[in-house]
């Protein structure tokens, strides 16, 4: 795999806005406990992550998101809830691009209602695991390089577009892919969430240098907008996401350690005292974090968003 990020290290990743002021000065990557700062860009308010590193190769390990069979049933369930809503958009079956799409678990589930599905995954080894256990079409090559007229009804972008360094150019690409009446889906953490709030740089679903732009509900909408995409629901219901976030963040401001309980699961950390604390501390959590979960989706401030988006008129360049 290999990712490049934009060659103007601090500059906005949306308006390409040269000033901004820091609301994050010390946020550590997770994974290689390397230090980054979260910039707001003066012009546009769009948070993003300073520096952007010249190369994220080594930000994303082998075991990233690579969870045991468990946890992948787990989220494949909650996924299952999500596609049926989705899915509702063409209930007879229509065509869905996913960009980012991972194993391929969201396009094997809208293929068995009857969808045509196509994926974009640009990690070759990832998509051709993909290609033989769910015999799924996957191409490496981006949205801008899919054969010309070829349009779906829905394109799928779940938490990818807080990964690209350039996220305007990218929607602006799907939104030209759009059929007749389509959708963009694109669900990215809220910036403006209540949790990131509490947790500051201990955020779970900070996750720098991976993220690369923090977007809020007001700065998503902005960004659709410069991309010509015009927003029709905003929803803030993560289930499988959220609670997990609380849990998580608590952990992380307890013990000043960074994502005990993901890192164990992905397989970085062997078993011991301090992810069986995180353990036992997240099933004293599970409950209060599942309705401080819901009250925020009520108040908007959940700490996931998903966006549904149709073609609009294009504003700013
Ligand atoms: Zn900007």
């Amino acid at each position: 795999m290999s990712l490049t990020a934009a060659p103007a290290a601090d500059s906005c990743p949306v308006c390409g806005g040269r000033e901004s002021r820091p609301v994050c000065l010390e946020a550590w990557d997770p994974i290689t406990r390397d230090a980054f700062r979260v910039l707001e860009c003066a012009a546009c308010g769009i948070a993003f992550t300073a520096p952007r590193p010249a190369s994220l190769d080594p930000y994303y390990p082998q075991r990233y998101r690579a969870y045991g069979p468990l946890v992948t049933r787990l989220l494949q369930m909650f996924y299952g809830f999500r596609i049926s809503r989705w899915a509702r958009l063409k209930p007879q079956g229509g065509s869905v691009l996913e960009v980012g799409c991972g194993p391929g678990l969201m396009l094997a589930a809208f293929r068995r209602r009857g969808w045509k599905v196509l994926g974009i995954e640009r990690n070759e080894a990832v998509a051709e695991s993909a290609r033989r256990a769910l015999g799924l079409e996957i191409v490496t090559t981006p949205v801008a390089e899919l054969p010309p007229g070829v349009a779906f009804d829905l394109i799928i972008l779940f938490q990818v577009l807080e990964h690209i360094a350039e996220p305007v150019p990218l929607l602006r690409e799907c939104a030209r892919r759009l059929a007749p009446g389509g959708r963009v889906v694109m669900n990215v953490p809220n910036f403006a969430s209540w949790q990131s709030r509490f947790a500051g740089p201990q955020w779970f679903h900070l996750d720098v240098p991976r993220h690369l732009t923090h977007f809020t509900p007001a700065t998503l909408q902005n960004t659709l907008t410069r991309a010509g995409l015009e927003l029709v629901e905003m929803r803030f219901a993560s289930p499988e996401h959220d609670p997990y976030g609380w849990v998580e963040s608590v952990n992380n401001r307890l013990t000043g350690r960074a994502n005990t309980l993901t890192r164990f699961l992905m397989g970085f950390d062997p078993f011991g005292p301090t992810v069986l604390f995180s353990f036992l501390l997240g099933a004293v959590l599970a409950l209060p974090a599942a309705l401080l979960a819901g009250a925020s989706w009520m108040a908007g401030r959940g700490a996931l968003m998903e966006a549904s988006a149709r073609r609009g008129t294009p504003s700013a360049p």
